[in-house]
């Protein structure tokens, strides 16, 4: 691993272990996403979360995270990110963000998605549709010789012109060793700012799109960030690497 401009740049057996961890972590949110019904509480998708990480022999990543008591953060409808995993019930009607982190061979991988549970409302599954979608916008600019920022303004126009806002105060980031290495990747600003992307850059892209306004705020449990007007939020995330060939994913599921 060398580092230009603190981004670090992996080298072709760091790139071998990070695709494997990858495919790791999108086969176990496959199954987690399966587990998801009604009647379930947060706390008991957290556990199955553990038990399929455990099973595929890698360590959940964001479990004592800065002392986080979960294997994954689960964020229902208002909550933006950070959910953490308690008593709260799933229902018929909610969207439920799933966002989950592994290490594989002392590398991170980390993916996001926000599923429905039961039958929701059209107004909610078009909200979930353009966020995944946004998430590709930038993945598409995720290119060698673009600037860093091309990708946060390709997902904030997307989003902007769907008429839904963009989370100011949470970003993607680097990964690779460490779960969050530089840079920042905002989902918004202007094009052509920031470093130029390298081959070897490894990226966690990850919009949070909410319904009403973007602004959010954190409840008293010190982490599960919520949208400041109450409205629905969803989260989709991809772990990417910029490749002479374009974006791989990773973390396709
Ligand atoms: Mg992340």
């Amino acid at each position: 691993m060398k580092t230009t401009n603190l981004i670090s740049i992996k080298t072709a057996q760091e790139i071998a272990i990070l695709r494997d961890a990858g495919k790791i972590l999108a086969e176990i949110v496959e199954d987690l996403k399966r587990s998801l019904k009604e009647g379930i509480t947060t706390g008991e998708v957290d556990q199955v979360a553990e038990k399929l990480i455990r099973q595929r022999g890698v360590v959940p990543a964001f479990k004592g995270y800065r002392d986080f008591p979960g294997c994954v953060c689960v964020s229902v409808n208002e909550e933006v990110v950070h959910g953490v995993p308690g008593n709260r019930l799933l229902r018929s009607g909610d969207i439920v963000s799933l966002d989950v982190g592994i290490i594989h061979k002392d590398y991170y991988s980390d993916i996001a998605l926000t599923a429905e549970i039961g039958i929701v409302r059209d107004a909610l599954k078009k909200l979930l549709e353009v966020t995944s979608q946004s998430l590709y916008k930038g993945i598409e600019q995720a290119r060698v010789g673009n600037h860093l920022s091309d990708i946060s303004h390709a997902i904030q126009t997307f989003v902007e012109a769907n008429h839904f806002s963009i989370v100011r105060d949470f970003v993607g980031h680097g990964i690779g060793k460490n779960l969050h290495e530089d840079p920042e990747i905002p989902n918004f600003g202007p094009a052509h700012n920031g470093p130029i992307l390298k081959e070897g850059m490894v990226f966690a892209i990850e919009p949070m799109v909410n319904m009403g306004t973007w602004q959010t705020r954190i409840l008293d449990d010190g982490w599960t960030v919520v949208t400041q007007d109450g409205q629905p939020s969803a989260h989709f995330e991809h772990t990417v690497a910029i490749a002479s060939q374009g974006p791989e994913i990773f973390t396709r599921i």
